[in-house]
């Protein structure tokens, strides 16, 4: 999964980055609305982390504009408990929002939750023939015995199960699971299909010759 983060504060979005890629997520960055505004129309986000206090462009007037082109899920930060910041953000399109100074654990369980619904998967386990997947602790099993991924595998994983059914396009996982800093996963992504066949059956993932990779 492969977020946006737009803070200007260089401490907060530099922590921030490393906690979510520590959790497996590609993450991109901007430090001022322009850009915030800029990366999210130019790239397709599974979520954005937008601070509503912003140079250039405030995280309103960002929301605003980037609801005029897209759907992307948005999670804004807002700097007090204030509830007109929160009817105001509900209004212009913002999926969730969380008071600053918040907890990094609730931060995540909110973007699991905003990138599940984006991709229409509102249930926190996903099972797959004898595949369970918990999105919530990360964590997989087959026929009941816990399958060990690193990040990258797991993150390969659910991106596929959450989009089950679908052929999902190499350009599309290399979009979704990379960050911009990141240009080398198009020569790993086949081993990580590959160790995730082995751990998870051979048929588990299939090859779709020319188009990418599906779960059925
Ligand atoms: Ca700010």
């Amino acid at each position: 999964m492969r977020l946006l983060v737009v803070e200007d504060e260089p401490d907060l979005l530099a922590g921030l980055a490393r906690a979510l890629r520590k959790q497996g997520y590609a993450v991109d960055t901007a430090a001022d609305g322009e850009e915030g505004l800029y990366k999210a129309k130019a790239n397709d986000y599974d979520a954005i982390v937008l601070d509503v206090m912003l140079p250039c462009l405030d995280g309103w007037e960002v929301l605003i504009r980037l609801r005029a082109a897209k759907a992307t899920p948005v999670l804004m930060l807002t700097a007090r408990d204030c509830s007109a910041d929160r009817v105001r953000g509900l209004d212009t399109g913002a999926d969730d929002y969380l008071v600053k100074p918040f907890d990094t654990p609730e931060l995540f369980a909110r973007l699991r939750v905003l990138i599940r619904r984006g991709a229409g998967q509102p249930r926190a386990t996903l099972d797959i023939g004898e595949v369970h997947i918990n999105t919530a602790a990360r964590a997989v099993t087959r026929a009941g015995q816990p399958v060990t991924l690193t990040a990258h595998q797991y993150a390969l994983l659910e991106y596929l199960a959450l989009h089950r059914g679908e052929v999902v396009t190499r350009t599309a996982l290399y979009e979704h699971l990379g960050d911009e800093n990141e240009g080398t996963l198009s020569n790993v992504l086949d081993v990580h299909v590959l160790r995730l066949r082995k751990k998870l059956g051979q048929d588990f993932i299939l090859t779709r010759r020319g188009h990418g990779y599906c779960i059925e």
